[in-house]
C-alpha cells in the first residue's frame, strides 16, 4: 500500500504564507504612502503587462468579467447583436456578453476543449457581430482558422484570456488577436493576487480611451468631467503592487507548470482510458506555447476515478461545477450541444499548482493507474 498523501487541488493559504514577509512589506509600503486607488503601482503594472504580451494597451480593472464586458461595450457590442462563444467556459464569458445587451450564443468545444472552429459557421446569423474565444486552460486556440471565419463574415474577435497570460499561438500572445481581451488575477489563476483583479488588453487607441472612462465612472482623468456612463471597476493599487511583485518570477512559474505537465504526460500517456492535453512543445517555433493554467484530462468512469483520487488524498475539480454554460437553463439557453455535454461527463482537472513536487505528481499518476488496473 502507498502512504496516503494530502494533495489539495489548490492551496489558498500557501499563496500568502509562501511569501508572507514580502507581502507584509508591500502592504506597509502602500498603506504608508496612502496609495490605494489609481497610483503609480497600477500604472507600472499596466506597462509591464502591455510589454509582456506585446499589446498596445493594458488597463487594470476590478476583475476579468468586468473587463470583458467593458471591452465588448467599447467595441460597440450592444442590444440586438449576437455574440458566439464556446460553452466550455466560465459563465462569466456569457454574462459579460449578456450585460452589454447582446445575446450570447454558445457553440461546441472540440477535442482540444477549446472552441471548435467548425461549430462557429453554423451558428452565424444576420445579427452575429463577434466571436469571444476563451483561451481555456492556458492554451490559445487555432486563431488562424477563427480569423478566416471572422474575415469571411466580417465579425470582430474578442478573447476571454482569463486563464492564458503568456500563452501563445505561433509566437503571438493570447489576448492580442482581436479587438480586446480580459485576463484574470483571481488567486488561483497563474498570476494571482490576494483577492480579485483583472486586466484588459486592447490594440486600438480609441478603444483604450473609452476603457479608461468606462472603468472610472465615465470620468476624464485630466478634467474630472463626466463624459459617459461608466462603472467603478478599477484594479486596486495594492493588488497591482502585489502583482508587480508576483510577476517578477512569472517565467519560472510557467516553466514549472510546463514541467508538471510533462511529468503527467510521461506517466499517463498510452492509457486508453484517458485523453490527455498535448504535452508542452519545447521547440523554438512551436505552434502552441501552453502555460497550463489547468491540466484537464478526459477520463473513463470519471466520477469513480474522482472519488478514488479523493480517497487517496488528491483534490481534483470539474470545471464550472460540472456544467457547460448552455446547460444553465435558468439563464434562458435553449441550445443542445451533445458533443460538449458528452465532454462534460469525462473532463477532470488534476492538481496543477506551484506547491506540487515531482513526487506529488508521480503519486497522483500512480493512483490513477491503480484505479484502472
Ligand atoms: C476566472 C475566469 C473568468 C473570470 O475572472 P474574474 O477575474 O474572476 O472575473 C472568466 N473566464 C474564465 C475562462 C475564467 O477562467
Amino acid at each position: 500500500m502507498n502512504e496516503v498523501k494530502n494533495i489539495p487541488f489548490f492551496n489558498y493559504q500557501s499563496l500568502f504564507l509562501s511569501d508572507e514577509t514580502n507581502y507584509i512589506d508591500i502592504i506597509k509600503d502602500i498603506g504608508s504612502r496612502g496609495a490605494y486607488i489609481m497610483q503609480s503601482d497600477l500604472a507600472n503594472f499596466e506597462q509591464s503587462m502591455a510589454a509582456y504580451t506585446g499589446s498596445n494597451y493594458a488597463v487594470g480593472v476590478a476583475n476579468a468579467t468586468d473587463g470583458l464586458q467593458m471591452v465588448l461595450m467599447a467595441g460597440g457590442i450592444k442590444a440586438g447583436d449576437e455574440v458566439i462563444f464556446c460553452s466550455h467556459t466560465m459563465v462569466a464569458t456569457a454574462s459579460a456578453i449578456h450585460f452589454t445587451g447582446a445575446t450570447p450564443v454558445p457553440v461546441d468545444a472540440g477535442q482540444d476543449l477549446l472552441i471548435d472552429p467548425d461549430a462557429i459557421e453554423p451558428a452565424i446569423t444576420q445579427k452575429t457581430r463577434a466571436i469571444v474565444v476563451t483561451q481555456l486552460n492556458g492554451r490559445t486556440a487555432n486563431m488562424d482558422k477563427i480569423q478566416v471565419i471572422a474575415n469571411k463574415y466580417n465579425l470582430d474577435i474578442y478573447e476571454d484570456a482569463a486563464q492564458a497570460l503568456g500563452s501563445k499561438f505561433h509566437g503571438k500572445c493570447a489576448g492580442t488577436f482581436g479587438v480586446g481581451a480580459c485576463i484574470s488575477f483571481y488567486p488561483a489563476k497563474i498570476l494571482g493576487c490576494l483577492g480579485d483583479g483583472g486586466l484588459i488588453l486592447c490594440q486600438d487607441e480609441s478603444i483604450y480611451k473609452k476603457l479608461l472612462l468606462l472603468r472610472d465612472h465615465g470620468r476624464c482623468a485630466e478634467s474630472g468631467d463626466v463624459l459617459t456612463w461608466g462603472f467603478n471597476s478599477r484594479l486596486d493599487n495594492l493588488q497591482a503592487a502585489i502583482l508587480n511583485h508576483n510577476f517578477k518570477n512569472y517565467d519560472d512559474v510557467i516553466k514549472r507548470r510546463r514541467e508538471i505537465a510533462s511529468i503527467y504526460h510521461r506517466e499517463l500517456s498510452g492509457m486508453e482510458q484517458l485523453r490527455l492535453p498535448p504535452p508542452p512543445d519545447y521547440s523554438e517555433n512551436a505552434e502552441h506555447f501552453d502555460v497550463f493554467q489547468n491540466y484537464e484530462i478526459q477520463a473513463e468512469s470519471r466520477d469513480d476515478l474522482r472519488s478514488y483520487l479523493s480517497d487517496n488524498g488528491i483534490g481534483t475539480l470539474i470545471q464550472w461545477g460540472g456544467k457547460a454554460v448552455h446547460q444553465f437553463k435558468s439563464l434562458g439557453f435553449t441550445q443542445e450541444l451533445p458533443k460538449t455535454e458528452l465532454l462534460f461527463k469525462r473532463i477532470l482537472m488534476l492538481p496543477m499548482n506551484m506547491t506540487l513536487s515531482d513526487e506529488d505528481v508521480i503519486y497522483v499518476c500512480n493512483i490513477i493507474r491503480e484505479f484502472y488496473v
